[in-house]
């Protein structure tokens, strides 16, 4: 049998028609017409005012603390029902983080915590230097009080929605409501450059500095003239038609995704101890994981047995992300809450959602998870 991923890259035919144009051209470098159109169409699609395509997600989370003024020894509040990538950043310079807990309703950051958290640092006289708030799996956390908390005491928000390019909050894309925004185009998000990033921002200042630091921080002179640090983050040329390619096909990809979870909801929902990830009300969920939860009691069976009974089917599920406060490397950082991720990361599984999953693929997938269960009681 051959092996389903759990997310594999997907082309449109189109990401090959732009390539043929940069080798055309001989344009085989960062930075390059591929790019700007990339960007420009990426603001078409998204609502966002600018945009900067870059070299990873995490460049471009980099890029956007660094901008927000967080430096030695200034707290971030972050999301610890995360990827790792969503923290590192902080390390980077200087800064550390201050983990907030989930919400039931849609997995991502608590509102109330986090206008808790605020508050309690307004009264030591101490405020964070910024909040990174993560759109996990498909879906927007719920921006409405995330903001108004942030804008109370005017704290800078960065939205990390690498993982919900095509989602909605109020009929807006989740990553162009706050300071700044970021997207990834790794390999498995829902669509791929092979590697790359978008940092997006309503302010056009704080787009120009990004795109002069991402590009060595060159001052406009005709020689070599530095007067700060600058990284290499652009995107390639190359890459960057990939990616014109793929966000063609954007919304036929988030139909697909939501395909897949429609089909796992209707063939697995009915087995006890089976929870989906919920769509909360303020917008559309891309799916672009179908993730669940297990109850082993109920289910005869744990996340973890599941996991197991699928790869050695040859299938590839993954846990829920392990939260970051209970990350060896995050040990020493304070979280605020943490029950709502742990439980999620004990019994949640990632099943196969990629665009491409073939209505066999999928059955066997349901197949293996009903066996599982029908032994287990
Ligand atoms: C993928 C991902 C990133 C990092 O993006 P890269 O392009 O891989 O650097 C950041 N945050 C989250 C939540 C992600 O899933």
């Amino acid at each position: 049998m051959s092996r389903i991923y759990l997310s594999p890259p997907h082309m449109s035919g189109l990401e090959q028609q732009y390539v043929q144009e940069v080798f055309a051209s001989n344009w085989i470098a960062p930075l390059g017409p591929q790019v700007d159109a990339f960007e420009q169409e990426f603001c078409a699609v998204t609502g966002a005012r600018y945009a900067l395509a870059l070299s990873s997600g995490t460049a471009a989370l980099h890029l956007a603390l660094r901008l927000s003024g967080v430096g030695p020894g200034d707290e971030v509040l972050v999301s610890t029902l995360t990827f790792s990538a969503s923290v590192n950043p902080i390390i980077y310079e200087g800064g550390y983080p201050t983990f907030i807990d989930s919400e039931p309703v849609s997995w991502n950051m608590d509102p109330d915590l986090l206008a808790e958290t605020l508050a309690a640092r307004a009264r030591a006289g101490k405020l964070p230097k910024s909040v990174v708030v993560v759109h996990l799996y498909g879906q927007s956390a719920n921006l409405e009080p995330i903001m108004a908390a942030c804008q109370r005491y005017d704290v800078p928000l960065i939205e990390d929605a690498a993982e919900a390019l095509g989602a909605t909050y109020q009929g807006k894309t989740p990553g162009t409501f706050g300071k700044a925004g970021i997207f990834s185009f790794n390999g498995n998000k829902i669509i791929t450059t092979s590697g790359g990033g978008m940092l997006v921002s309503d302010d056009k200042a704080f787009i120009d500095h990004a795109r002069k630091l991402a590009t060595q921080a060159r001052d406009p002179a005709p020689h070599y003239e530095h007067s700060e640090i600058g990284y290499n983050y652009r995107l390639s040329n190359i890459l960057a038609g990939v990616g014109r390619g793929q966000l063609a096909v954007l919304e036929q990809r988030v139909q697909a995704r939501r395909a897949n979870f429609a089909y796992y909801a209707a063939m697995l929902g009915d087995l006890p101890g089976i929870c989906f990830m919920p769509e909360a009300p303020w917008g559309r969920h891309t799916r672009w994981l179908t993730v669940l939860t297990i109850d082993p009691a109920q289910f005869g069976a744990d996340r973890e047995a599941v996991r197991l009974a699928l790869e050695a089917e040859n299938i590839e599920a993954r846990p829920v992300w392990k939260p970051m406060h209970l990350q060896p490397v995050f040990a020493a950082y304070e979280a605020v809450g943490g029950q709502v991720a742990a439980s999620l990361f004990r019994d949640g599984l990632c099943l196969p959602s990629g665009s491409s999953l073939t209505d066999a693929d999928r059955a066997r997938v349901v197949q293996i998870v009903r066996a599982l269960h029908e032994k287990g009681t």
